[in-house]
This record gives C-alpha cells, structure tokens and sequence, in this order.
C-alpha cells in the first residue's frame, strides 16, 4: 500500500538512498533536512519525481506535517560532524526525537529511530548484542553524540510505553558507500579520499582497533524491513558482522584505489571503541535480513563514486551553522 512517508535527515548519504528507495517504490515520500552534514545534490535526482518532497528545516524546532511513517535520521554522524557543534548535536537527537514522536502521537504514524552502535560505547562485550547495556563516557568528546542517542531511544520507549505510539528502533553499525561526505573525517571516506589523491593514509593509533563495515544498500534494505516488521520494536541491531581491522581497511583501499600512498599514523582520538561487531542474530529472526555485500565489493563502487566527484565542491562542516 502507499504510504505517506517523512524521512528526517533525507538528504544525508543514508537518508538520500532511504528516499530513493522509498520513492521508486511509488510512496509519497517528504525529506526534510537543514544541509548541516549534506547537499541538495544528494537528492537532486528526486526533485522531478511527482512523489517527491523536500522540506529545509531544522528538526530542533516542531514541523506540522500528516503521515504514515517517519524515519528519522536528521543527526550528524561522523565524529567531527557531531563534534563541530555538540550541544547542536544533542539538542538535534533529543528535541529531533520529541518533536517527531510527538508527529506519530498526532497522526498514528509509526516512527523508526536510526540509533547507532555508539550507544555501546566502547563496549567490554563482543559482538554486541541488543541487551549489552554499554560503556559510555557520559563527559568525553564523543557523548554528545551517543548520551544524545541514548537519551532519543529512552525517548522512544517512554512515548511507546505512556502513549501507545507505534515505535521501531535500530542501532546502526559503520556503514559506507558512495555519497558519503568526503571529508566528514570518517574511516571510509578519508581513507578512499587519501588514496585517490595519492596521499598519506592516517591511521590513528596503532590501527588494531576494529569495525565491522555495512554497504549502505544492504543497510536501508533492513531499515525498511525494520520500519515494516509488525512485531518487533527493537533495539534491532544492523551491520555487517565482518569484523576488520583499520589496518587491513587501509591496505586494502590502497590496494582497491591501485595507489601508491603510505600508511602514517596518527594519534588515537579521546574514547575510540577498541572492537565493535554487531551481534545481528535478532535482525536474521526477526527480519530474515543480512549483509549480501562484502567489504571488497562495497569499496569497490564506493571508490569508483569517489573518483566521479570532485572533492572541491565539498567542504567540511557548514560554516553557516
Ligand atoms: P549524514 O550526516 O550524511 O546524514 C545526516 C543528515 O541529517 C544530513 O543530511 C544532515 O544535514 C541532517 N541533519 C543534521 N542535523 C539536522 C537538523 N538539526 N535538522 C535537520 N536535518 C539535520 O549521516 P548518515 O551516515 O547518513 O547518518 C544518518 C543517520 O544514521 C544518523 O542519525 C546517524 O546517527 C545514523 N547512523 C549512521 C551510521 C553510519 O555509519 N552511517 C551509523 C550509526 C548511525
Ligand atoms: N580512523 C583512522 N583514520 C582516519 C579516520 C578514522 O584510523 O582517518 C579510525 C578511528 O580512530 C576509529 C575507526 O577508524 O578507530 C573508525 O572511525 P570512524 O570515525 O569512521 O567511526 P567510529 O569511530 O564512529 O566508528
């Protein structure tokens, strides 16, 4: 059935293919979205389509609109993205929550909230499964960002628990592929973006620490079975559970982008999680989902993407913010 569709965040490198996705579907699709971490040209291709909205708006501040779902990613999610402004970040996941779950109490609109593996913080449990309550510095650097997550899920459940509203929660893993912002500093894109230029490629710290990455198409066919699944609330881990580490990542996009640069290292930033890998056993139950695209093939076509752009069109965060 068609549905109404508000997709917060729709113009960022995840909310840009949710929309699409959504659009050929043939939904009735609105993207609202203020640019801080994205540009029109995400969506550019969509504006033509009859099924398509967008809206520039903060979600700090409440929006009146009648629908049938909301996806709501409008959050920086990078480290220097949400590090830029933190008290912008918090505000963006705490009042962005409310605001849209205050538009599913009003419309009876069922609404997914795009939580995020941080919310483990540096976790002491491996892989993470939904039940392993964290290791979250609640005063460093990175908390914005994942005490903002932590308090939008408490957020979600309480208005589910006090006001029946149909909620969906999924906790997101390092995901990447093309459109990702070229300098939003994290591992992926600086690495592909230094190969591709021939520069150093930095690793911070040792590079022992550990990701498991997620090809962005295999990442939005679960958010989209998540948001339809009619029995499962969540928290609902997504990811890949190939676990990598940032070494073995380096080599491999130089070895991908058939690059000369070397690999230097950096020092490692404040609260860096050591592992992370996602236990996805529920979203195998419960969605019968799972990657399809391994980490070779995924860099494969994020790195022919980057070589399509030119980075000087891009510019990290917006200064007007
Ligand atoms: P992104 O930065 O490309 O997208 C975020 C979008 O939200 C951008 O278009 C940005 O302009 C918009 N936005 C930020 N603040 C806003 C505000 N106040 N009002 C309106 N729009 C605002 O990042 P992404 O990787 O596409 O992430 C999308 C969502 O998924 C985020 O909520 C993020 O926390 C979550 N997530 C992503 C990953 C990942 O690896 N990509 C991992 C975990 C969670
Ligand atoms: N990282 C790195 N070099 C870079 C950027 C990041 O070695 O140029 C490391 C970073 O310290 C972390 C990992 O790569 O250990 C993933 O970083 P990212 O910012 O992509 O995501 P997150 O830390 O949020 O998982």
């Amino acid at each position: 059935m068609i549905k109404r569709i508000l997709v917060t965040g729709g113009a960022g490198f995840l909310g840009s293919h949710l929309c699409e996705r959504l659009v050929d579907d043939g939904h009735d699709v609105i993207c609202v979205d203020n640019f801080f971490t994205s540009q029109k040209n995400n969506v550019a291709h969509l504006l033509s389509r009859p099924n398509f909205e967008l809206i520039r708006h903060d979600v700090t501040v409440p929006l009146w609109l009648e629908v049938d779902q909301i996806y709501n990613l409008a959050c920086p999610a990078a480290p220097g993205h949400y590090q830029y402004n933190p008290i912008k970040t918090v505000k963006t996941s705490v009042l962005g929550a409310i605001h849209v779950l205050g538009m599913a109490k009003r419309c009876r609109a069922r609404v997914l909230q795009a939580s995020t593996s941080e919310v483990y913080g540096d976790p002491e449990v491996h892989p993470q499964p939904e039940s392993y309550r964290g290791n979250v510095n609640p005063i460093g650097p990175r908390a914005c960002y994942d005490e903002g997550k932590r308090a939008a899920e408490t957020l979600f459940m309480d208005y589910h628990r006090m006001n029946r509203v149909d909620v969906r929660i999924v906790r997101i893993f390092n995901t990447y592929g093309p459109r990702m912002h070229p300098f939003d500093g994290r591992v992926v894109s600086n690495f592909i973006r230094q190969a591709l230029a021939g520069q150093d490629v930095t690793i911070f710290g040792g590079g022992e620490q550990t990701r498991s990455f997620c090809y962005r198409d295999d990442l939005v066919e679960g958010l989209i079975r998540a948001m339809n699944s009619e029995d499962l609330i969540g928290p609902l881990n997504l990811g890949n559970p190939d676990e990598f580490t940032i070494r073995q990542l380096a080599e491999l996009v130089i070895e991908l982008s058939s690059s000369r640069s070397r690999i230097v290292q950096q020092p490692l930033p404040a609260d860096d999680p050591v592992r992370r890998r996602p236990d996805i056993s529920l979203a195998r139950k419960h969605l019968q989902w799972e990657p399809t695209v391994p980490l070779r093939e995924g860099l494969e076509r994020t790195i022919a993407w980057f070589r399509t752009i030119d980075v000087e069109h891009y510019r990290p965060p917006t200064p007007n913010y």
